[in-house]
């Protein structure tokens, strides 16, 4: 089965993600700081910055605060005994994860009150871990966009609170009707928490209508019931949710199963994407590349449509590789596959043809279209920074490209490839379209 709809990754939700990137951390003890830096860095794939005070702190939030995206706050510093941290990065609207010493249900409760992400114990390597955890968790939220369905504003205000603190995307919907349309309208969604007492259509019918949109394994739904109405949990489970939570529930359960629910889409997409995408990347491997290719080039042809074929290719990769080593080549292998998934639609095909090399097929272009496309593409890799260890680097690529169908898919390739060629004899950082020729 061919599916375009998720071919960029990661699907770009620029504003959030690509301001603030960064962790910070605040805690007196120098040791672990550094050691959840690390951590945060291997598993989050987040750069942290370190603050020993809540002076310190305050410090860094003096400029450009919108670079943290999540607060690792210990509760106790030698000059705000009180959780005074908690409230300062909070009030510059970063969410805080909180670190004790101890833990009573005091503790609890007040860090209840102050609404932060969680609270964990701060004891041993394994802890340091699951905060590292917690961490990427946030940083992907951001990407994960979740309807909020419930007929009481309040309710549904309450549960927005829930799901903005941990980062979600929220989006509202007072009743069935509208939640559906939503879904219909944004297919990237990908958890419904709805309620099941609601004007319009009711839950379980939402979550019927929505089963035959989506399966479990592609969106999530948990349904929400009173306690105490074991039948209705059954039949929302029946009618093909995912999940239930009896109301009132604790935020801590609520996280929960939200979590749980969530993970289990990724992980099954996770292992669907293992055979169609590129390790490194994230984008299409070749193999997918030249399948669904040739399931474009047939419609074209047959329906005589425009089909570009682009091959691109990093200019003097091998200095970088020298440069700055291996690893920062791989570096910027992947900020380059990044930066080219923004610049295109949806509908185009994109994955990395071999080492540093990349195909686009675009449907639909006119040859001045495609100029724009690529004179885009080509611009905006030239004027990205790449950072890696200290290092400012920075890349240019060629391209080449035909709408010429030719007689194959592979034709088309071949003769891009020609003009790729131009591009680099021409002196790189230019693109060629064989049509330009003729
Ligand atoms: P040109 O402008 O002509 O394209 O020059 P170039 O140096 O980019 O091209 P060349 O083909 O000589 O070198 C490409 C290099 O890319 C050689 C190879 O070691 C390196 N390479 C291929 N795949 C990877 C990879 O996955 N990671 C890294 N870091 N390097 C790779
Ligand atoms: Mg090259
Ligand atoms: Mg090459």
């Amino acid at each position: 089965m061919i599916d375009l709809r998720s071919n960029q990754t990661p699907e770009p939700f620029p504003s959030e993600t690509k301001i603030s990137e960064r962790v910070l951390l605040i805690d007196d003890s120098q040791a672990i700081s550094r050691l959840l830096r690390a951590r945060c860095q291997d598993l989050a794939g987040a750069e942290a910055e370190i603050a020993g005070s809540l002076a310190e702190t305050r410090a860094l939030l003096a400029e450009r605060p919108e670079r943290f995206f999540v607060a690792v706050v210990d509760l106790n510093l030698p000059d705000a005994s009180e959780g005074e941290a908690v409230d300062l990065v909070q009030a510059y609207g970063i969410p805080a994860i909180v670190l004790t010493a101890n833990y009573d249900e005091a503790t609890r409760e007040r860090m209840l009150d102050k609404e932060v992400v969680d609270y964990l114990l701060k004891n041993s390597l394994h802890e340091i871990d699951q905060v590292a955890m917690l961490v990427r968790r946030i940083n992907r939220n951001r990407q994960v966009r979740v309807l909020v369905v419930d007929d009481s504003r309040t309710f549904r205000a309450y549960l927005v609170k829930l799901l903005a603190l941990h980062r979600f995307q929220v989006i509202e919907a007072a009743d069935g009707r509208a939640a559906l349309e939503i879904v219909k309208a944004n297919p990237g969604i990908e958890l419904v928490i709805t309620d099941y007492h609601m004007p319009e259509m009711n839950g379980l019918t939402l979550v019927s209508a929505l089963r035959q949109l989506y399966p479990r394994s592609e969106l999530a739904i948990i349904g929400l019931s009173e306690r105490g109405s074991a039948a209705l949990s059954a039949r929302l489970l029946k009618n093909g949710a995912n999940d239930f939570i009896h109301k009132p529930f604790l935020p801590e359960e609520f996280y929960c199963r939200v979590i749980q629910n969530i993970e289990q889409i990724e992980l099954i997409r996770t292992i669907r994407d293992v055979s169609v995408r590129d390790y490194l990347t994230g984008l299409y491997n070749r193999r997918y590349l030249f399948e669904t290719g040739e399931v474009l080039y047939a419609s074209a042809k047959r329906r005589k449509l425009n089909l570009a074929a682009v091959i691109l290719d990093i200019d003097h990769f091998k200095r970088i590789n020298d440069t700055y080593g291996h690893l920062a080549g791989d570096r910027v292998i992947r900020e380059i596959a990044r930066v080219l998934s923004c610049g295109v639609r949806q509908s185009d095909l994109l994955g990395r043809y071999g080492g540093e090399e990349f195909c686009i097929l675009l449907t639909g272009l006119e040859v001045d279209d495609l100029k724009i496309v690529l004179e885009r593409l080509r611009s905006t890799v030239e004027a990205t920074r790449i950072v890696h260890e200290g290092n400012e680097i920075s890349a240019t690529i060629s391209l080449g490209a035909t709408l010429d169908l030719a007689d194959s898919l592979q034709a088309m390739i071949e003769r891009a490839d020609a003009c790729l060629y131009q591009a680099k004899q021409g002196g790189r950082n230019r693109f060629v379209i064989d049509q330009m020729n003729e």
